[in-house]
């Protein structure tokens, strides 16, 4: 079924330190409801675009300098990076990025800063967090610099649903992690988009368990998509299966 998009990105261009085009208009949407896995190498902007998106160039000199973003049919380039987290949208950086010093749950907790809703709804969604990660519920009296690689991708993971998103931009989930580990982090993505309708887009260099779990994906190659379409369609193609699942 045709879903409206929730996220469209048309064409955009991104350019660093005013020189270095990383992005050469690159073209991209979101179902409302989907799971959305942008593919490709490394250095090929994968991390680039999530910025773009979430307005998080401007600390890396980057900008965008054509092209267009919008979310709910609303541009949001240009915005304050605090007011589209408000608005739903949150990122989920690359390397885990969750507060060494604090604990498991301190660094939940600071998901719901900007949620106005109250202590029992927090509390709830603590709960429900917990749910989907068990392991956090083990491990949340300990600091998060002392958890596992996989720990700390579920506790980033958890952190975002604690902010009450509607999407999720989340930056290579899988990287460094053991493949059973992996296995387990794209199967509660999966539960938590199912069960919460929640969006993702997804980057990621492991194309074969991101084409599994996708709806649909693209491939980035140089700033460019050289490929589009459903998950299922990309996994059979021949190209695909030569240069992206080693496979021929
Ligand atoms: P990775 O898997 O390494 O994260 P990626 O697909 O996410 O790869 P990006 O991190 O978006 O790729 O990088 C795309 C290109 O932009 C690379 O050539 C990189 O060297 C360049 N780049 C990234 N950040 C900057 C920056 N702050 N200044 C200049 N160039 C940058």
């Amino acid at each position: 079924p045709i879903r409206e998009p929730l996220l469209e990105v048309n064409n955009i261009e991104v350019i660093y330190n005013h020189v270095i085009l990383v992005l050469k208009g690159v073209s991209l949407s979101v179902p409302k409801g989907g799971i959305t896995t942008l593919l490709g190498g490394n250095g090929a902007g994968k991390t680039t675009t999530l910025k773009a998106i979430s307005n998080l160039l401007q600390s890396e000199r980057g900008a965008v300098t054509k092209g267009s973003i919008k979310y709910k049919g609303e541009t949001v380039q240009g915005r304050d990076p605090a007011e589209l987290v408000r608005r739903g949208v949150i990122q989920v950086m690359e390397g885990r990025h969750c507060f060494q010093h604090l604990t498991v749950e301190e660094n939940l907790m600071t998901g719901a800063y900007t949620r106005r809703d109250g202590k029992g709804a927090v509390a709830a969604d603590l709960e429900m967090v917990y749910d989907y990660f068990p392991r956090l519920r083990e491990r949340r009296k300990s600091q998060a610099g002392y958890t596992s690689g996989g720990e700390q991708q579920m506790c980033a993971i958890g952190r975002a649903l604690m902010s009450r998103p509607e999407m999720i931009l989340l930056d290579e989930p899988s990287m460094g992690l053991a493949p059973q580990l992996v296995e387990q982090i794209f199967e509660i993505v999966k539960s938590v988009n199912e069960a919460e309708g929640l969006s993702f887009l997804l980057a990621e260099q492991n194309t074969n368990v991101a084409l599994r779990f996708a709806h649909t994906g693209y491939i980035l190659e140089s700033g460019r998509v050289v490929m589009e379409g459903l998950a299922a369609d990309l996994r059979e193609n021949p190209d695909v299966k030569e240069f992206y699942l080693g496979m021929s």
